[in-house]
């Protein structure tokens, strides 16, 4: 028997209508002789509507307490799915996150799975029944509480299960049919990968492809549960993770050097001007930006000016600590003695992503070429083994991603792709 665990997200169980057709696709899975276990996302919204009613009733809401109101949403869509099993002659037995024994830290909102102990599941699986968890959620080691793994997190809910289960892969269900080698609301020849491995996966979830949690394709490397991630509302083959030894290469393969394109709106900018280029500088200002809780991505400090000994340090951040870290940066003014501080949330990022890059060279000169032939000018780069990162002003970033696709060999010739949805 095959073990296998599914996730669905939100806009797969948006109403009744969806939670009663995402039954029947189980009812199928079951019926070929499958073991199932699921994981389930809020039904459509329902965890921003949970989210904003706290807010109207609460201006700081407790996080235990927002946590303890978040994880009913994946509750409803648990028994209500069900429910609808059994309606289909399935048996079948809904649990939160605690009940399936998914233990995590105590950070509240964005607590990290330690342990999974699948007793009650394995139990339940051997009975013959269908297994349904709550995504997203699980119960503190230390403090015995309900907790939340983050926005988004059933993706790495659903793989941790998987991994201790042992199923033999697990299925990523959303509204998208899989991952694409850009975003084809910006570029519609983008074309589906039918497989990425793990690493090549990491970096585009990391540079702003939202197809997957950052966490769950983490998880899945480490523990090596192939994932595939497809579309509920179609039987189309979706995309394979897994890992790169795994992947077969046809010929179209090998010629890819580059697998994706990725862009990310959702970080700022800030410039430190005229700052005294002493040891231990950079080491005091990110210092500052730790000590707020505040994660960077890119560097770029400029060589120092002969007449001044004075240099420049860029750096970006998530948008939504932009505030934070410029009242932190102001307040150590005169420890610091920079000239000037600058903040830009105009700005975007895109990257090129490919194992492929390791082994052949001239990918930056392609890259930089092509932006400069559309005009694009690059205000920050940075590069990993496998990706190549610039920062470009907000309203360049699609030109950007498409002339970088173009530039790569990516356009498909014409075939049109099925993509409405929003990837969850
Ligand atoms: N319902 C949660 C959220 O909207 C978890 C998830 O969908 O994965 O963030
Ligand atoms: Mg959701």
């Amino acid at each position: 028997m095959t073990r296998v665990v599914q996730k669905f997200g939100g806009s797969s169980v948006a109403d009744a209508e969806s939670i009663k057709r995402v039954a029947r696709r189980i009812a199928a899975t079951r019926r070929a002789g499958n073991e199932v276990v699921i994981v389930i996302s809020a039904m459509g919204d329902s965890t921003d509507d949970l989210m904003d009613l706290a807010l109207k009733v609460s201006p700081q809401p407790a996080p235990r307490e927002l946590d303890m109101l978040l994880t009913t949403g994946e509750r409803q869509s648990a028994a209500l799915l069900a429910m609808a099993l059994s309606d289909l002659g399935v048996p079948a037995r809904s649990y939160t996150g605690s009940q399936a024994g998914v233990i995590t830290t105590a950070a509240h909102g964005n607590a990290r799975i330690i342990d999974i102990t699948p007793g009650r599941v394995e139990k339940s699986l051997s009975a013959g029944n269908v297994v349904i968890v709550c995504g997203f959620q699980g119960v503190s080691q230390t403090t015995k509480d309900v907790t939340t793994l983050g926005r988004g997190a059933s993706d790495t809910t659903a793989v941790a299960l998987a991994s201790a289960l042992n199923a033999q892969y697990c299925e990523i269900y959303s509204d998208v049919d899989g991952v694409f080698t850009a975003d084809p609301r910006i570029v519609p020849e983008a074309r589906r990968i039918p497989e990425i491995s793990y690493e090549e996966m990491l970096e585009m979830a990391a540079c702003g492809a939202k197809i997957l949690h950052l966490r769950c394709v983490e998880y899945a490397r480490r523990e090596d549960v192939p994932v595939h991630v497809r579309s509920s509302f179609s039987d189309n083959p979706g995309t394979w993770v897994k890992d790169l030894a795994d992947i077969k290469k046809g010929p179209a393969m090998e010629e890819a050097i580059i697998s994706g394109v990725a862009h990310d709106r959702s970080e700022a900018k800030i410039t430190i001007a005229g700052i005294p280029d002493a040891i231990g500088r950079a080491a005091q200002i990110f210092g500052i930006i730790a000590d707020a809780g505040i994660n960077i991505d890119m560097i770029v400090q400029n060589a120092s000016r002969v007449m001044d000994g004075r240099t420049d340090l860029s750096f970006t951040l998530p948008m939504s600590d932009g505030r934070t870290a410029v009242e932190a940066l102001r307040a150590a003014r005169n420890s610091l003695g920079y000239e000037q501080l600058l903040y830009d949330d105009q700005v975007g990022k895109v990257s090129v992503i490919g194992v492929g890059m390791r082994s052949h060279p001239g990918v930056t000169s392609t890259f930089f070429r092509a932006l400069a032939d559309a005009g694009i000018n690059l205000q920050m780069i940075s590069t990993s083994e496998i990706r190549i990162s610039v920062v470009v002003a907000a309203e360049e970033v699609d030109e950007a991603v498409r002339v970088a696709h173009t530039a790569f060999g990516l356009d498909s010739e014409g075939e049109a792709v099925v993509y409405a949805g929003t990837g969850r």
